[in-house]
C-alpha cells in the first residue's frame, strides 16, 4: 500500500518519544553574509536543543527510544568511542525517559578516555571500556551485553538501527521546509555531513516526500563516495519500505557529493576545517567541532565564496559541540 505522503506536522507513522519541544532555529548568518559579501546564508541550529547541548542524534533518539518503549524495554545499550556524540546523547535522553543506559566504549580504560567520556557518567549511564577493538568486535560485544542483561531478566534495546534513526531526519526535512515557507526565505541548497548515512538518508527521503524543494550537498567526513552512496541507498530503500510511500529512487534525486574536504580521513582535521572553526567562532560566535561540522562548514563557506549559493544556502549544524572540549590539541600552532 502506498499513500501520497503529504507534508504535515506528523509525517512519520512510527512510535516516538519527545525530546524536542519546538523546531530548532533557522538562523540567517547576517555577519557571515557581510563578511563574504554574499546574501542568503543560513544555518539550521540542530546544536540548539533543550537536552545536553543538542545534536542530530536526538532527532534519531526520539524514534529509537520510541521503539524501545514500544517493545517494553527498560535498558538501552549504545556503543561508540569515548568522544561519541551518540553515546552522550543516548545517556541523556535515556535518563530523561526513565531507561537505564549502558555505554560501551571501544578504547582503553585510561584517565584521558574517562575524562572524555565524563558526561556519560554525569547523565547516569553505566560506562564500560572494551579495549582497542574494531567495529565488528564492538558490535558483537553489544549483542553479548544485551543477552547477558536479558538472562538477568532485564529488557534491553540496542540503539542504532539506521532506518529507525533516519526517521528523525525525515521529520527535520519537513520542519526546515515549513520554516522556509514561514520566513519566506529563498533557500535551495542544504549542506549535511556525509558519514554513516542515517541523518543524510532521512533528510533526502523527507525532501523527496516534499517534491524536492532542496538540493542536498553531502560533505564526506568518513567514507569514499561509493561507500557513502551504498550506505544511503540501503537506508533509503529501508525507509521506502517502512514508510510505504511512493518516492523516486535515490539516483534520480538532487544529491551532490563533496569529497575534497575529507583530508586524511575520519576524525583527522584539515587546514580548511580549522579555518572554518575560527571563522564561524569569530564572525558569528558559533562553535563547530573538527570531526563533522567543521568540514561541512568548510564546504559551505567555499561554495558560498565562489558564488554557487545564489539561490540561498543552509548548513545544518548537527551538533557535537561538547566534543570540541576534548579537541584542544587538534589546532596546529594556535597556542
Ligand atoms: C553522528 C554525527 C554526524 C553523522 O551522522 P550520521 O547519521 O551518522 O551520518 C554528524 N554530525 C554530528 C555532530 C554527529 O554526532
Amino acid at each position: 500500500m502506498t499513500h501520497s505522503c503529504l507534508p504535515d506536522l506528523h509525517p512519520v507513522p512510527a512510535p516516538r518519544l519527545p525530546l524536542l519541544s519546538q523546531p530548532t532555529p533557522l538562523q540567517r548568518l547576517v555577519h557571515l553574509e557581510q563578511a563574504l559579501d554574499r546574501p542568503g546564508l543560513y544555518m539550521k541550529r540542530d546544536d540548539h536543543m533543550e537536552l545536553a547541548m543538542g545534536g542530530n542524534k536526538l532527532r534519531s533518539l526520539e524514534f529509537w527510544l520510541g521503539a524501545a518503549r514500544a517493545e517494553g524495554a527498560d535498558t538501552v545499550l549504545v556503543a561508540g568511542g569515548p568522544m561519541s556524540n551518540l553515546c552522550r546523547l543516548t545517556a541523556a535522553a535515556a535518563s530523561v525517559h526513565g531507561f537505564d543506559c549502558v555505554v560501551l566504549h571501544n578504547g582503553e580504560d585510561s584517565p584521558a578516555h574517562r575524562a572524555t567520556s565524563f558526561l556519560n557518567r554525569l547523565f547516569g549511564a553505566q560506562v564500560r571500556f572494551l579495549g582497542a577493538i574494531d567495529e565488528r568486535q564492538r558490535q558483537a560485544a553489544v549483542v553479548q551485553a544485551a543477552s547477558d542483561l536479558a538472562a538477568r531478566g532485564r529488557r534491553p534495546y540496542i540503539v542504532g538501527d539506521a532506518v529507525v534513526g533516519a526517521l528523525g531526519y525525515v521529520v527535520a526535512a519537513h520542519e526546515l521546509h515549513r520554516q522556509v515557507r514561514e520566513q519566506a526565505a529563498a533557500l535551495r541548497h542544504v549542506f549535511l555531513p556525509g558519514s554513516m548515512g542515517t541523518t543524510e538518508a532521512g533528510f533526502i527521503f523527507g525532501n523527496a516526500m516534499l517534491g524536492c524543494p532542496f538540493d542536498i550537498h553531502l560533505v564526506s567526513v568518513e567514507y569514499s563516495q561509493m561507500e557513502l552512496a551504498a550506505r544511503l541507498s540501503h537506508i533509503y530503500d529501508g525507509l521506502r519500505q517502512a514508510m510505504g510511500c511512493a518516492v523516486p529512487p535515490l539516483h534520480e534525486l538532487p544529491v551532490h557529493y563533496h569529497m575534497e574536504f575529507l583530508g586524511d580521513g575520519y576524525a583527522r582535521t584539515t587546514a580548511a576545517a580549522q579555518q572554518a572553526i575560527l571563522r564561524l567562532a569569530r564572525v558569528e560566535g558559533i562553535l563547530l567541532e573538527h570531526v563533522y561540522t567543521a568540514k561541512t562548514c568548510a564546504a559551505f563557506l567555499d561554495l558560498a565564496q565562489r558564488g554557487a549559493l545564489e539561490q540561498g544556502g543552509c548548513v545544518i549544524h548537527t551538533g557535537g559541540t561538547a566534543s570540541l572540549f576534548a579537541q584542544f590539541d587538534w589546532f596546529e600552532a594556535m597556542w
